[in-house]
């Protein structure tokens, strides 16, 4: 796919990157840009907010870039209104939980996308520190990650949980099904009322497929949890990226509707809309083949 290829869906995007995290190329107007020329549905710009305290720049911008990539996004929104909303992309780490949460309170976010990308000072899905998976029992660490992500879900500092079983990303199953452990996360997610993405970058690392997984997407659908779209890009010509496979997915786990984000003239979060899931119901979708694993 390139920028000028139209998508077969109209949905909007809401889990994209920019250059400012380190470790993404393109300014946020490449993201609107190329998600007008693919025919989407709108564009959330969702970067990394700063890691707090350990900043590493190849993982997030710097506190001290917040403030213009915060000017920047809203200028577009001011030149595509109801099309670009300003979103972000947070971890969930137990120990700054409440700086984040205070950080995340004092600014005009449309959205938060909360994503676990640790255990501990483990970055589990950071292919510089892929050995640590060779130290440990698999099963516990899906156990521990399904723990913070139900806590993530339940502290309410969040729109959107980022690619739900993103454990997965290197091909590292549990040697069992842990149908319980999932059942109460499931269960915990749909008493907090967030929304849950599918994530198409799943599709291009070693994996292999979007997250989350077809099984967990029946669950969610089963428990009343609303879905977004997002190809988590890290270049402006991955928007919208899979986003064909993505609908197939959710129509297969029995979604009919998904939820768009309204932003609020007022200021404060987006109002959450359901709207009907468009055509796409030929085949399973494309399904591409993976190849290396970004940093995040
Ligand atoms: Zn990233
Ligand atoms: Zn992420």
């Amino acid at each position: 796919m390139n920028t000028l290829e139209r998508s077969d869906v109209n949905l909007p995007d809401y889990h994209t990157h920019t250059a400012r995290c380190g470790h993404a190329s393109g300014r946020p107007r490449d993201y609107v840009e190329a998600a007008l020329a693919r025919g989407l549905g709108g564009l959330g710009v969702a970067d990394h907010l700063p890691l707090l305290p350990d900043r590493d720049p190849e993982l997030s911008m710097s506190a001290c870039e917040l403030n213009d990539y915060i000017t920047e996004v809203q200028e577009l929104k001011v030149r595509f209104p109801d099309y670009v909303l300003l979103g972000v992309e947070a971890d969930y780490r137990p120990q700054t939980i409440f700086e984040v949460g205070a950080l995340l309170g004092s600014l005009p976010f449309d959205y938060v996308i909360g994503s676990v990308h640790h255990l501990g000072g483990w970055g589990f899905d950071d292919p510089r520190q892929m050995d640590e998976y060779a130290e440990r029992d698999i099963d516990d660490i899906w156990i521990e990650y399904f723990e913070l992500v139900g806590d993530a879900a339940e502290s309410g500092l969040f729109t959107i949980l980022g690619h739900l079983d993103l454990v997965k990303k290197f091909g590292y199953r549990p040697t069992r099904t842990l149908a319980g452990e999932l059942d109460r996360l499931v269960e915990r997610v749909a008493r907090a009322g967030v929304l849950v993405e599918i994530n198409t970058a799943g599709l291009h690392r070693p994996v292999g497929e979007a997250y989350p997984t077809l099984d967990i997407l029946r669950r969610l659908c089963a428990a009343g949890v609303a879905v977004t779209f997002g190809s988590d890009a890290h270049r402006p010509q991955e928007v919208g990226r899979d986003f064909d496979h993505a609908v197939a997915l959710a129509q297969a786990a029995g979604y009919t509707e998904f939820a768009s984000l309204v932003a609020q003239p007022g200021g404060g979060r987006a109002v959450v809309r359901p709207e009907p899931l468009g055509p796409p119901a030929r085949g399973r979708g494309r399904r591409p083949s993976p190849s290396t694993g970004a940093p995040r």
